[in-house]
Parts: C-alpha cells; sequence; structure tokens
C-alpha cells in the first residue's frame, strides 16, 4: 500500500483548522518498520508552532464549552460513524506505518472508535450534586466544569486508540486538545484530525502537532494555558513530564510502563491459560503496556504448560503485517530490537534455556522470532526491565503466597493476569495484586467500558468508563444562601 494515495495522508500538521508545515520548512521521515522505507514526511515542528496550537485552542475554547452536552455529543458520534466507515483504510494506513498484523489494526480502529462512541453518550451523563448545607436557608451546588486545554502526548504501539482514550472524554465534556503523536506513526493521528474536521469539530478544537518532542513537550507542560496534560508513554519521560508541569500546578494523567505478572495456578484450564498467554503477550509482537512479563506457573503444571505454550508459538506466522496469515510483525526499530535481543542474552548468560526462538529472525531487518525462555532466574534484567518484545520469559513457583510476593516485586503496578478456577483462590488473589487492572482467565482486558490504569510507577489517572471524565472537569461548589428571606 502506497499510503500516500489515501485520502487520508497529511504530511501537513492541523493546527487552528489548517493544515500547515513547520516554520523552518524542516520535516521527519517516517519508514514501514517492515520494510524500512520511507512512506512519507511530517513537519518538524518546534516551541512556536505548538505555542500558536495552545493559543488557537484556548480561543476556540468559549465556543466549544457553551455548545450542549447533546450538541457535542453529536459532533462526536459523527467522528465514531466516520472511524467506523473508514476502518479498513485506517487499519492498512496503521499496518505500513506502524508494522502490527493487519487484523490487531482492524481491532484497534474498532477499539479506539469506542471510546468515542462511547464518551459521545457519556457527554450527557456529567452530574452535578446537591448538597445539604448544616444551615437551613442555604444549598450547595455541585458543578462539573472542562478543565481547559488538554495537552495530550501518545506513544506508537497504538497509534490510534491512545489519541481518542484521552481526547473522546477531554472533548465530550468540553476541552480543546492538542495532540502530540509519536514521530514514527503520525499518519493515523492526521488521518484521526482529517476526520474530526468532517465530523464538524469547530476549527482549533483538534489540533495535532508533530516535531521535536522534547520542545513541543517542554511548551506543552509549562505553558500556563494548557491546565491539564495527558500522557501515555514510557515511565522515564513520564517523570520529566510531571516535574515539568508542577511548575504550573497542571492535572496530569500518566499512562506509564508496565510489568505484568501472568500466574498459572495447578487448578487453571491449561489450554486456556496458553490461549490467554499467547494473547497477552504476542500481541503487537510484543510491544503493548499490558504485555505478560513474567509468566510464573505452579510447579505440578509446569512441564505441560510450557510445552503446550512452545506448540502454540511454533506456530506463529512472522512477516509483513499487511500479509492475512502473519500473526507477528516487525519491532518497531532497531533499538527496540537490539534491546529484546540484550534481554534474551543476559536472561540465557543468567542460566535461562530457550525453549523456542531466541534469535533476530531470518527476514532480517526489524524481524525477531517469537521467543520462550524457560527456567528464568530473578536476576535476569527481563524479570525486572520492560523488555516490549516477543519474548515470553517462564518461571516455577510452589504455592500462592510465594508467587504473590514475586508478581508485587516490581515498581510498575499496570496489567496483571491469573488463572485459577477456586472462586476462593481468585478473591485473594485478586484483592492482593498491586496492580491497576486484573484479569482472571483471561488474557485481553482494555475495554471503553473499564477503567483502565496503573498504580506505583505505572501512572496517574484512569482512561475509559465512567471514571474516564473525571480526568477533564474541575468541581466547583456553588454555595446557595439566603433562600429564606
Ligand atoms: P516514549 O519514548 O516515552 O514516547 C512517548 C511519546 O512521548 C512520544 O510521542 C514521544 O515523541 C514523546 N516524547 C519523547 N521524549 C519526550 C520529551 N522529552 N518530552 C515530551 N514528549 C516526549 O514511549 P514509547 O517508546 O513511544 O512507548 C512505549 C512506552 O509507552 C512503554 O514504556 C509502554 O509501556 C508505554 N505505554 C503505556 C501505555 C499505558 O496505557 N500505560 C500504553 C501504551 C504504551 P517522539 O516519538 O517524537 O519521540
Amino acid at each position: 500500500m502506497n499510503i500516500t494515495e489515501s485520502k487520508f495522508y497529511r504530511d501537513k500538521c492541523f493546527i487552528n483548522g489548517e493544515w500547515v508545515g513547520a516554520d523552518s520548512g524542516e520535516t521527519i521521515s517516517v519508514n514501514n518498520p517492515a520494510t524500512l522505507k520511507e512512506i512519507g514526511t511530517v513537519p518538524k515542528c518546534g516551541t512556536n508552532e505548538t505555542k500558536r496550537a495552545i493559543e488557537a485552542a484556548n480561543a476556540a475554547w468559549p465556543e466549544w464549552r457553551a455548545k450542549s452536552a447533546r450538541q457535542r455529543s453529536d459532533i462526536l458520534r459523527k467522528w465514531f460513524d466516520l472511524m467506523i466507515e473508514n476502518k479498513e483504510e485506517l487499519a492498512q494506513m496503521m499496518t505500513v506505518e506502524q508494522g502490527k498484523p493487519i487484523n490487531e489494526s482492524r481491532g484497534e480502529i474498532g477499539y479506539g472508535a469506542s471510546f468515542v462512541e462511547w464518551f459521545s453518550e457519556e457527554a450527557k451523563r456529567v452530574y452535578g450534586d446537591t448538597i445539604p448545607d448544616p444551615m437551613t436557608d442555604r444549598r450547595i451546588v455541585v458543578l462539573k466544569q472542562p478543565v481547559g486545554v488538554v495537552a495530550s502526548i501518545t506513544p506508537w504501539n497504538f497509534p490510534n486508540a491512545m489519541i481518542t482514550r484521552k481526547c473522546a472524554p477531554a472533548l465530550a465534556v468540553g476541552c480543546p486538545v492538542v495532540i502530540k503523536p509519536a514521530s514514527q506513526t503520525p499518519f493515523s493521528a492526521l488521518a484521526l484530525a482529517v476526520l474530526a474536521e468532517e465530523a464538524g469539530f469547530p476549527k482549533g478544537i483538534l489540533n495535532v502537532i508533530t516535531g521535536k518532542a522534547s520542545e513541543i513537550g517542554d511548551e506543552l507542560a509549562t505553558n500556563p494555558i494548557v491546565r491539564k496534560l495527558s500522557f501515555t508513554g514510557s515511565t522515564e519521560i513520564g517523570k520529566i513530564l510531571l516535574e515539568k508541569c508542577s511548575g504550573t500546578v497542571k492535572k496530569v494523567s500518566m499512562e506509564l510502563g508496565g510489568h505484568a505478572p501472568f500466574i498459572v495456578f495447578d487448578d487453571a484450564n491449561i489450554d486456556d491459560a496458553v490461549a490467554g498467554a499467547m494473547q497477552s503477550k504476542f500481541r503487537n509482537t510484543g510491544q503493548t503496556c499490558v504485555c505478560a512479563n513474567r509468566v510464573y506457573v505452579q510447579e505440578k503444571v509446569y512441564d505441560e504448560f510450557c510445552q503446550k505454550f512452545v506448540e502454540a508459538v511454533s506456530k506463529v506466522k512472522v512477516g509483513d503485517g499487511l500479509d492475512e496469515a502473519v500473526a507477528s510483525g516487525p519491532l518497531i526499530d532497531e533499538h527496540s530490537l537490539s534491546k529484546v535481543e540484550e534481554h534474551v542474552q543476559d536472561a540465557v548468560q543468567m542460566g535461562a534455556k530457550v525453549a523456542i526462538g531466541g534469535s533476530r529472525h531470518e527476514l532480517g531487518m526489524n524481524f525477531y522470532q517469537p521467543t520462550i525462555l524457560t527456567d528464568v532466574t530473578p536476576q535476569a534484567k527481563i524479570t525486572s526491565e520492560e523488555t516490549f518484545g516477543p519474548v515470553a520469559p517462564v518461571y516455577k513457583f510452589k504455592d500462592e503466597k510465594e508467587v504473590i510476593e514475586l508478581a508485587n516485586n516490581s515498581p510498575y503496578g499496570l496489567a496483571s493476569y491469573f488463572y485459577s478456577r477456586d472462586i476462593g483462590r481468585i478473591w485473594r488473589v485478586a484483592e492482593a495484586l498491586e496492580y491497576g487492572m486484573v484479569g482472571v482467565n483471561t488474557g485481553l482486558t482494555s475495554k471503553a467500558e473499564a477503567p483502565f490504569g496503573g498504580i506505583k510507577e505505572s501512572g496517574l489517572g484512569r482512561e475509559g468508563s465512567k471514571y474516564g471524565i473525571d480526568d477533564f472537569i474541575e468541581i466547583k461548589y456553588v454555595n446557595m444562601c439566603g433562600l429564606d428571606k
């Protein structure tokens, strides 16, 4: 697919309803990770263009917040409809710039759109409160109002859904947004802007700016007009942004890295557990924040699980995601590939065995073999660092108490999973895991209806569900007095 021929292809940023280049005229080259060929360019913007986008959003804000919830809901609904109508073309574009198998891209467009649909409905339900006052002639009324200009910085692994999960609730409650997508996957973000324009968002309400991450990020994090910064990406950059946001005391949401434990108890249905591990670990070639990073298997079922897991992995076809039969695409770049390679080599040096895979794929470029390591030791880097690749380290454990301690021994607290058929154990373990999300007998938990987010160094705030609105509103109370006069 030549994405420059797509009606959604834009090589310009979207600021104040106009398609514009960088002031300097400079551009960034974007490559297909499956072929390493250039697929297009986007503007290399910096501080000045970011300032203009923020100011445009702020100028457009009064008109947007003054609309009724129903009017905002209708525009969001139109945006959702357009995404669904154009699902196939958007999915193809995503696979070409991000590399994930085409079926996963179709899934992501549906998933991303589901947040727009969900928040188009929630827009109508931003209820306040009436609170009894201690004095008889008074009442307290609680109003929920839009926070103001929202900045959103997103990663390359979910180029569509990480944007809609933030922007749909912001737009629904009446906030304008300035989006800075990842430089490796800007075209899916710009395609969303094309559809937003068609859906009827007023100019300045949704802006997309591409370019120098640190310059754009600094301006978004320090400009006093921006009242909320919502970031998805690495914990390392999240911490830098948190510090920068403190200068203007902005509201922040941080969806950061994870290191998910995936636990298989000896009473589990092993076939289901293998299917769940495949989904959790190998989706998006292991490049998701909720990927299983440590697979703990109870000793009685360890051999059976490993044998079936290896069998399942041996059937995974690796290649260009546009091929319908491919289930594992390339890694995003050489840097990611080197990290995966380093983690595997280090684990093997520390005593792990390679059950399948274990090296770069014969296709070359950014491809790595889907890999299972068994008998992994706690000292290996892979036990504590996010690998972000198609490698499943498997560990043996004895009992529930031991595995809960192992699972919680991480600075991260995003997703976790376990398989068991014992109702008592299910409650005990679900409550004991120090993670924002717990999948029981499933390897996939994300949906618009649920509050996605992490604890500890995995972040702050929740996206999706009825709670996803809270991150974009300010609570104000009005004390009405003198009512008996
Ligand atoms: P990243 O390097 O932190 O980049 C994320 C975004 O931040 C990109 O748009 C990037 O721009 C931008 N950025 C980089 N340096 C910046 C700076 N100094 N100031 C402001 N912005 C800056 O993360 P990534 O490698 O793209 O994504 C992988 C990470 O995201 C993993 O750790 C993963 O676990 C996490 N993640 C978390 C969630 C979640 O919901 N918790 C979801 C998905 C991914 P450029 O692309 O231009 O560098």
